[in-house]
């Protein structure tokens, strides 16, 4: 078998390499986390495949770049219409594959990864450009060329929305485009590569292959004939894929993990603030962003707490097909197994688990309910590691000047959120925090012009409107000098 059957349409399980399907010999099987649904058996690619599709990328790529902003932009809008018009089959088939609510994919993801699309589409046609300046009479032109083949390494957690946010701008710079979803999650990858297909992308253009990171991936990112690596994902695996593009000089950006840090300050608005706080369960935290430990002024910590206990005891945990559910399963055994170790070595040292703090056995299978450790020991893993499910960590503090320091003591810096009444106050705490993005008052608005990405172990380099092209493209500066050389 070569497809399976998702919501009325045919999802290949094969790679996807010159426009041509290809299977290896070997395959991994692929279940649901929903209810363990065995949902096919997926090529498993390795040395071979990643040197295919490396050339295939490879041979694509003059004729793509030459087409220019317009004439890729024509395509990718194609492709965005049918992006939008298979919303049903792809949201239902994230859903299916990686455990996330299908009401969140109808009505907010797979639209944005239509935008995604789009946006960087229309970036690279009417925004990247700069003020041509003179240097003694010499004009500076700036130019952002097609770079080569970008090597794209996504994880399970979103999977179409965080390859989209690569795919956009790397095809938009002219690039071709090698990805590879996590093996987790391998289906709307290659669904979305039929679509490609459809737009009239010109094949070898946009390849998929399948596999593990240590085999096929760790093939890739060593791969001598590639020109970016654009990776979200885990620490430990940046720093061996560093290392392999280190052979090559291989350019590398990097979105990787968070433990970051939300703070409710004194004066802040407390339903505002628990509403917030709850949101940071989302996805069963299976979220890079999520603001997992929550420090509260002491003058309010009770208070806040008996709200934010109001609001967590509503949260509805089941099937995310269900338009009720509000979180879904953990995405794997392993994952669920790793969440639920953090949980009770937390447990055996004595940290107080208010909330959750166990699988939910209703349920069974991989729902970990949500858990709530107060005031654990400062410098406890449960309070510097990420944990990536539905554990939360609440503190409090006396001081602005206290919880920045502790906002700041971590080895993350991917984002923060601070909920105060007064923008000033809020101000002089965010002014000084680390991070790549920070929201006041507010979670999770991203805008594709705004810069996205992680200071210090969460991240290099940013993605978003111009640094996307920043990363993609060879951005090069021609002076030209009209009347000879005076200098
Ligand atoms: P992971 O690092 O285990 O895997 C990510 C991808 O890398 C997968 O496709 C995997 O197959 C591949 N990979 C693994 N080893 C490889 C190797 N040696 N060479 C090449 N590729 C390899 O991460 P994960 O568990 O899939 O995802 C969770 C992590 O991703 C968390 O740390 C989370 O914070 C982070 N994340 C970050 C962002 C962000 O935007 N900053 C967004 C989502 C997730």
């Amino acid at each position: 078998m070569t497809t399976i059957s998702v919501a009325g349409a045919e999802i290949d399980t094969r790679h996807y390499i010159g426009g041509q399907r290809v299977s290896s010999a070997e395959t991994f099987t692929n279940t649901s986390p929903i209810d363990g649904t065995f949902l096919g058996e997926i090529s498993r690619g390795g040395q071979s495949e990643a040197d295919a599709a490396v050339a295939a990328a490879r041979a694509a790529f003059p004729a793509w770049a030459a087409l220019g902003p317009q004439g890729r932009g024509v395509l990718l809008h194609k492709l965005a219409d049918l992006i939008e018009e298979n919303n049903e089959t792809l949201s239902q088939l994230e859903t299916m594959d990686n455990g996330s609510l299908l009401r969140s994919h109808r009505r907010g993801v797979m639209p944005r990864v239509a935008m995604n699309i789009r946006f960087f589409a229309d970036w690279a046609i009417n925004e990247l450009h700069h003020e041509k300046f003179e240097t003694r009479g010499h004009t500076n032109n700036v130019s952002w060329d097609p770079s080569g083949v970008a090597v794209l390494i996504t994880p399970w957690n979103a999977p179409l929305m965080l390859a989209t946010w690569k795919i956009g701008p790397a095809l938009a710079a002219g690039d071709t485009v090698v990805l590879k979803p996590a093996e987790w999650t391998p289906l709307s990858a290659s669904f979305f590569a039929d679509l490609t297909k459809q737009a009239g992308i010109p094949d070898g253009v946009f390849n998929v292959v399948q596999g593990y990171g240590k085999e096929i991936g760790s093939a890739l990112v060593a791969h001598p004939d590639i020109n970016r690596i654009s990776f979200t994902g885990s620490v430990p695996t940046a720093k061996v894929i560093a290392r392999a593009a280190a052979d090559n000089l291989t350019p590398c950006s990097f979105e990787l993990g968070g433990k970051s840090p939300m703070i409710v300050l004194e004066d802040a608005d407390l339903d505002l603030a628990a509403e917030i706080a709850v949101e940071q369960y989302d996805n069963a935290g299976q979220v890079c962003l999520s603001g997992t430990r929550i420090f509260v002024h002491e003058n309010i910590a009770d208070e806040f707490a008996k709200k934010f206990g109001e609001k967590a005891s509503a949260i509805k945990q089941g099937d995310p097909r269900d338009e009720n559910t509000d979180i879904g399963p953990q995405i794997h055994q392993v994952h669920f197994d790793r969440v639920k170790g953090f949980v009770d070595r937390a447990k055996a040292e004595g940290q107080e688990i208010v909330w959750g703090g166990e699988p939910n056995d209703e349920l069974g299978g991989l729902f970990f309910k949500p858990t709530l450790v107060k005031n654990p020991t400062e410098g406890s893993e449960i309070v510097t590691s990420e944990i990536f499910g539905p554990v939360l960590c609440m503190m409090t503090f006396k001081t602005d000047e206290e919880v920045i320091e502790r906002a700041n003591g971590t080895e993350f810096g991917l984002a923060a959120v601070v909920v105060s009444g007064n923008q000033e106050h809020a101000k002089k705490i965010t002014d000084v925090l680390v991070a790549g993005t920070i929201w006041v008052n507010c979670f999770f608005v991203r805008d594709l012009r705004a810069p996205f990405g992680g200071s210090k172990k969460s991240g290099i380099g940013r993605d978003g409107g111009t640094w996307s092209f920043d990363f993609y493209a060879d951005v090069k500066n021609t002076v030209v000098s009209p009347n000879g050389w005076k200098e």
